[in-house]
């Protein structure tokens, strides 16, 4: 087994089997193994960096009816906001002087936000914060919008592509939604050229260690910047509810697998990992992780945006957030970075 570990560290890639069998076949010393490695390709690439994005949840409004997720249409107990122009602009603001040089504004996919308010938000940030990045992670969008978006200055767009199995992909959401749209989308993105993520939750309810090896050569395929990873947790008012949680421990192993795959990916250890463990996040890290992205959002809509159950943060100023990553980030040798922290290609 050890002999796949090899192979992926040395040449980035494995066959469909050969993951597979790296997956089935895992136990501590094999996963010990795997993170010594993640983490020397990690420092190789970007020292002991960890990249901060301020998190900044614009809505919590969405068309769509994910069935795994707090924020869908029919979760008809979640209480909808919407942040407006002047609010995002002093999340940022704050931000900045917490020394965050990356925003991500993410949101449900809700219609409020026309391609000309969209561009208008990106303008006014960029325009306000120009040596900043920004990512957006609002869904599923017209080539025409994410052009538009682009061309008002953002630089990184993130799209989970949620499961690469067709299958899968359906019973985890709607039947307006497929696989095929997504993925188009994320092809759309990469062509427009910003900096693209995908990604996917480990232990989504009908997930197959064959469906998580459909990921893999699917990430491998796309060659994404950013790869999101983090355990599924399900939340209460979902048609999930009732199924069990991913676990920290193969959360750790693939992004462990994932930084073999594409060395110089930015790679965040989640919030969802962090909720679930503890010391979820600097785990995460330690296998390989080399981003973590803090809540900006208002307090007042933390509670809100409810994607899971148990969700960490949720009643912290953003500064508290900062400060106590940074101290997490130290105990374990790493330092934060203030700086965009783009992918190395970029540079
Ligand atoms: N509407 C945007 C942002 C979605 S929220 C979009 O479509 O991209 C960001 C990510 O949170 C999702 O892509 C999903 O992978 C994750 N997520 C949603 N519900 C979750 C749950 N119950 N447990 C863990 N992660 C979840």
């Amino acid at each position: 087994m050890k002999q796949l570990a090899d192979k992926l560290y040395t040449t980035g890639r494995l066959m469909p089997d050969e993951y597979k069998s790296l997956i089935e076949g895992r136990n501590n010393e094999l996963s010990e193994y795997l993170f010594e490695k993640a983490r020397s390709i990690r420092i190789r690439n970007y020292g002991h960096d960890v990249y901060i994005r301020g998190l900044i949840e614009l809505s919590n409004y969405c068309k769509n009816d994910c069935l795994y997720c707090g924020i869908r249409r029919s979760n008809s107990t979640a209480q909808r906001y919407r942040l407006t122009k002047e609010e995002i602009l002093e999340c940022c603001n704050t931000g900045y002087g917490l020394g965050f040089r990356t925003f991500v504004l993410q949101g449900g996919e809700d219609g409020h936000y026309t391609v000309d308010k969209m561009t208008d938000l990106i303008r006014s940030i960029k325009a306000a914060f120009p040596d900043c990045a920004v990512t957006l992670s609002i869904g599923e969008r017209s080539y025409d919008a994410y052009k538009a978006f682009f061309d008002a200055g953002a630089d990184r767009y993130l799209l989970r592509h949620e499961t690469a199995n067709p299958q899968h992909y359906s019973r985890l959401h709607p039947a307006s939604m497929s696989f095929e749209s997504r993925k188009q989308c994320l092809y759309d993105l990469k062509k427009i050229g910003f900096q693209v993520g995908c990604g996917f939750m480990v232990g989504s309810p009908f997930q197959t260690v064959d469906r998580i090896v459909e990921d893999l050569m699917f990430i491998k395929e796309l060659e994404p910047h950013m790869v999101g990873i983090g355990p599924f947790i399900p939340h209460h008012e979902t048609p999930l509810a009732g199924c069990e949680p991913g676990t920290l421990e193969l959360t750790l192993y693939l992004l462990a697998i994932i930084r073999l795959m594409l060395p110089a990916v930015l790679l965040p250890s989640t919030t969802a990992l962090g909720t679930i463990d503890p010391k979820g996040r600097e785990l995460g890290i330690l296998a390989g992780a080399n981003v973590v992205m803090p809540n900006l959002s208002p307090v007042s809509v933390r509670e809100k945006y409810m994607l899971y159950d148990n969700k960490i943060c949720t009643g912290d100023e953003a500064a508290e957030c900062r400060y106590c990553l940074q101290k997490r980030v130290e105990s374990i040798g790493y330092r934060i970075a203030v700086s965009r922290g783009d992918h190395k290609s970029i540079l």
